[in-house]
């Protein structure tokens, strides 16, 4: 059994459902798809749960952006009307049963947690209900499938949730036995209580992966929009190329520093049973259907070792200053502490003798500082903090135990004058990074790519 996703790129507009439909034909059942919300869906959502306490319309907008965007694509593919009438009815319902959630919203004045991870699963709901029609009327035997029926159960963490597949392996697993196609909506999963938790923004990935571990998948297949994974973004170097073959951990690495591919997570269930993700790009030849990128356990060193340069602008530092910050027991503990209950995801920390900097998302940077400025941490005096700054990536497979490799990259930016002011080598097996300010970030990029990669541009 192989499973199947397809992202909100999939699904901007009506006539990407024929791909869709083509691209599942061409697969056998007992079959698993996994979909996304239509494309811009899920920031509606949030948008309208941010405005609800205080703008009783948003309800009424949100409820018409939904019927009319789903309703638009069924009335493409259905045909009878009576088949019409009964799939709006049951749409209509759905968006109605979402509707009581926000107006609780509106009415308290804040969105609990289980709320809110309830809204936003509408998104995907309604996106797998109209797949599941369309697909019906065309005669393919399938069933819609919710995390719900088939008790994908979760560590019930709201918003940024992980499967627990030693409670739900063998139940998710027996679920999927008939031979038929399966749709599901990504994105959540269900805690012990029965409440919905989302799996973190992009995490109908990671519902794939899950599911694809519970089942023991053969394969699981992301359809995306892009040409899988390549050696740099072909914004800022035309030339960059595809990358055939990586590792979990290459993937994993490019994604969290910055390659919007797939969710950074999605890796991790798929490596106990090594299954490969293949990345498929559906604006490509759909007669000659290959992947992209094939991506598995098997770690293959490249000529060139480096395979690919991300990078990402959602980072900041904050920096803890003050005489002995580096020996001083216990103000790590203090500072990660508070950081952990104002729910501030720490991606990096550097200590010094006199100053500790924690790496963080430019979300929670404004949030950290103000949250140290009044948290009177003993031994620190001073809080600072850096933005407009870029982190870049390079990956591949030994990365750390090649000589040379350390050497090739800041050559390739000092010859562009640049600085580059935090560095990390040797933590991952697999990635260096390093920060420059944000306006030097596509020339250090355009450098490296050109270091690295000189014989193959030649
Ligand atoms: N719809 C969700 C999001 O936009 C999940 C996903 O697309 O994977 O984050
Ligand atoms: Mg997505």
């Amino acid at each position: 059994m192989k499973v199947v996703k397809f992202g909100g790129s999939n699904l901007k507009k009506s006539e990407d459902i024929s791909k869709l439909v083509k691209v599942i034909k061409s697969y056998n059942k007992p079959l698993i798809i996994v979909v996304s919300a239509l494309y811009g869906m899920t920031d509606t959502i949030i948008s309208t749960i941010e405005n609800v306490h205080r703008d009783f319309n948003s309800i009424d907008q949100l409820q018409q952006t939904l019927l009319t965007a789903h309703k638009a694509i069924l009335s493409c593919y259905l045909i009878e009307s009576n088949e019409i009438q009964k799939a709006f009815f049951e749409l209509e319902k759905r968006v109605e049963e979402m509707k009581r959630f926000l107006l609780g919203i509106h009415y308290i004045g804040e969105a609990p947690d289980f709320v809110r991870d309830t809204v936003l699963s509408y998104g995907e709901r309604l996106s797998a209900f109209t797949l599941y029609e369309i697909l019906n009327q065309l005669g393919i035997d399938c069933k819609e499938a919710t995390p719900e029926d088939m008790g994908l159960l979760t560590d019930g963490e709201f918003g940024n949730a992980s499967v627990d597949f030693d409670k739900c392996s063998s139940q998710v697993a027996s679920f999927f036995s008939d031979d038929l196609v399966y749709i599901v909506p990504g994105f959540y999963g269900i805690s012990e209580t029965g409440k919905v938790n989302l799996f973190g923004r992009g995490g109908s990935d990671y519902s794939a992966a899950a599911i694809a571990r519970c089942v023991k998948a053969q394969s699981l297949d992301l359809w995306k929009d892009v040409k899988g994974f390549l050696s740099a973004d072909p914004k800022i170097v035309p030339n960059a190329w595809n990358i055939k073959r990586m590792s979990y951990l290459e993937a994993a690495e490019l994604s969290y520093f910055g390659a919007e591919i797939i969710h950074p997570r999605a890796f991790e269930p798929l490596k106990p049973d090594n299954i490969p993700l293949n990345l498929f790009n559906i604006d490509g030849d759909l007669d000659d259907i290959k992947p992209l990128t094939v991506i598995s356990s098997t770690g293959v060193k490249t000529s060139f070792i480096v395979k690919s340069c991300s990078y990402t602008d959602d980072i900041g530092i904050l920096k803890l200053k003050g005489p002995g910050v580096g020996v001083k027991p216990g103000i790590l503990a203090d500072v990660t502490n508070a950081m952990k209950l104002e729910g501030i995801n720490i991606k990096s920390v550097l200590t010094s003798q006199t100053i500790i900097s924690f790496l963080l998302s430019s979300n929670d940077l404004y949030k950290a500082y103000q949250l140290l400025q009044n948290l009177d941490v003993h031994g620190v005096n001073e809080v600072e903090i850096q933005d407009k700054i870029s982190l870049i990536a390079i990956v591949g497979e030994g990365l750390n135990d090649t000589h040379g490799i350390a050497a090739k990259l800041f050559n390739a930016i000092s010859r562009k004058g640049i600085n580059a002011k935090v560095v990390s080598m040797g933590i991952s097996d697999v990635a260096s990074y390093f920060i420059v300010d944000s306006d030097q970030r596509n020339e250090a990029i355009k450098s490296i790519h050109e270091e690295f990669f000189y014989e193959k541009h030649r």
